[in-house]
């Protein structure tokens, strides 16, 4: 049976994916990767797409990375069903407010008696790890607090000694589960040591609030990235014990530099608002990332509803995924010469002079858009167009000279005309007896200062009045 969203109209199937980002810096090329694939897979499927903003962490949350993270996914186009804004029953999405909700259940798991409180301070794990690699052996809790008795327990947490809260790891088990992208996976239950489930501060830990939100808000699916391979049997562990249904995981690889290292900073722009800031359009975002580790027969720039139909998470690769800004950049290509005048105009308008009237800053947009990558490509095009008659040296003064002054006289009576290109190029032929490059180049250098760009026709109908003929006698 499929439910229906009072406010959207849309049906969903019961299941949901989820996007579970920590606001603790900006929405990270690799994230966003990990968001729009979820949205894909919930697209796909039918499901509820959930966004929930992981802020137990309070030393390092940060309200104003919230407020990015929403605006960057909603310029990508990845609009949540359930989150910040579209609350609902199972909310509230940040787990900032949940606290209440987990006091529950680390309720019971106390009285379930599988976690117990461990009074270990740093310094004294620290010294364990140390002591556990020094042997060779993998840093895990020694287990010190699990013995305590339970007057002991009762005596330290009477003196106030800060405590965290440990989940009792059973030993001798294997935790297996399917991942979406690697298959079985099998870990054994002692090595895993008993982890933290609640920090000394009160606030629930990762991997609890994760597990028990997945599960309260109905998640069936996950994809998120490998780095959380490991924490998963931890996660099963844990919604075993409180009976509650865990969503199947699949764990994407990284994002690597063309250095071969994780993507970070000096890889240069690694975040959706730098790229988003320097003009690049959502969809070629969303197209690259779509290919970045995920195999797919689709080479045209495609829509999310579209990616969705053809989004398989049997296609996503194991292997790391590497950045190429060259890649993103020919997404951006089709993108831009996709966009109709409006959609160009929108994007153009923070540069375009004001007071433009509409229909000319369309126009404008139109011509120059072939010419077009990124909005700085289109800055000496506005230059040339709307300022002052571009002065000619080097080569273009000598083409211009070449040319003569009857073929530029020619050409400025046709402009007086109208700037109707095809008629001031017929006039400077019949006058001149040139053709090809030979008529086309002089008009060039004259009309724009260039040897090379847009098709001049479209461009000359954007010049302000008188214009082109003004530009043309210079020459005469
Ligand atoms: N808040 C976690 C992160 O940003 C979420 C991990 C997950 O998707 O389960 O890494």
């Amino acid at each position: 049976m499929a439910e229906m969203d009072r406010t959207t109209g849309r049906t969903f199937a019961h299941g949901a994916t989820r996007f579970a980002p920590s606001p603790t810096g900006e929405l990270h090329l690799g994230n966003a990767r990990t968001a729009l694939f979820n949205f894909l897979l919930a697209r796909h499927g039918a499901e509820r797409f959930v966004l929930r903003v992981e802020d137990t962490d309070a030393s390092r949350s940060r309200p104003e990375h919230t407020v990015g993270l929403l605006q960057d996914l909603r310029w990508l186009g990845l609009q949540w069903d359930a989150g910040p804004g579209c609350e609902d029953a199972l909310g509230p999405y940040y787990q900032s407010q949940r606290a209440a909700l987990y006091a529950q259940r680390f309720e019971q798991l106390q009285r379930q008696g599988v976690v117990y409180p461990c009074f270990c301070s740093a310094v004294e794990l620290e010294a364990a790890r140390h002591a556990q690699r020094a042997a060779g052996r993998a840093p895990r809790y020694p287990g010190t607090c699990r013995a305590l008795s339970a007057e002991e327990r009762h005596r330290r947490l009477g003196a106030g000694q800060p405590a965290t809260l440990r989940f009792r790891v059973p030993a001798g088990r294997y935790i297996e589960f399917t991942d979406l992208v690697h298959g079985l996976q099998r870990f054994l239950s002692d090595d895993i040591g008993d982890f933290v489930i609640r920090r000394a501060d009160g606030s629930a830990a990762f991997f609890f609030s994760n597990a028990v939100d997945d599960a309260a808000m109905g998640v069936t699916q996950v994809l998120r990235g490998e780095d959380h391979l490991t924490n998963t049997p931890r996660q099963l562990l844990i919604l075993e014990a409180l009976g509650l249904p865990a969503p199947r995981y699949g764990h994407i690889s990284l994002i690597l530099g063309s250095d071969g290292a994780p993507l970070s900073k000096r890889h240069g722009a690694t975040s959706v608002r730098e790229f988003r800031e320097r003009g690049y359009r959502p969809e070629a975002v969303v197209n690259y990332l779509f290919r970045l580790g995920h195999s797919s027969g689709e080479h045209d720039l495609l829509g999310l509803d579209a990616l969705a139909g053809v989004f398989d998470p049997r296609h996503l690769g194991r292997a790391p995924a590497h950045f190429d800004e060259q890649q993103l950049t020919v997404w951006q290509k089709h993108a831009v010469h996709r966009l109709d005048p409006q959609a160009a105009r929108d994007w153009l308008a923070p540069l375009l002079p004001s007071g433009l009237d509409p229909h000319t800053a369309m126009a404008f947009c139109a011509a120059v858009l072939p010419n077009v990558v990124l909005p700085e490509d289109a800055k000496p095009w506005i230059d040339i167009v709307f300022g002052p008659a571009p002065a000619l040296c080097g080569e273009g003064a000598d083409v211009v000279r070449e040319a003569g002054s009857g073929f530029f006289s020619a050409a400025a009576r046709a402009a007086a005309g109208g700037a109707d290109f095809a008629a001031i190029a017929a006039a400077a032929r019949a006058a001149s007896g040139r053709k090809g490059a030979q008529l086309f180049r002089p008009l060039r250098f004259a009309l724009t200062g260039l040897g090379h760009g847009p098709e001049l026709a479209p461009l000359l109908r954007v010049m302000p009045a008188g214009e082109a003929e003004r530009r043309l006698s210079r020459f005469a």
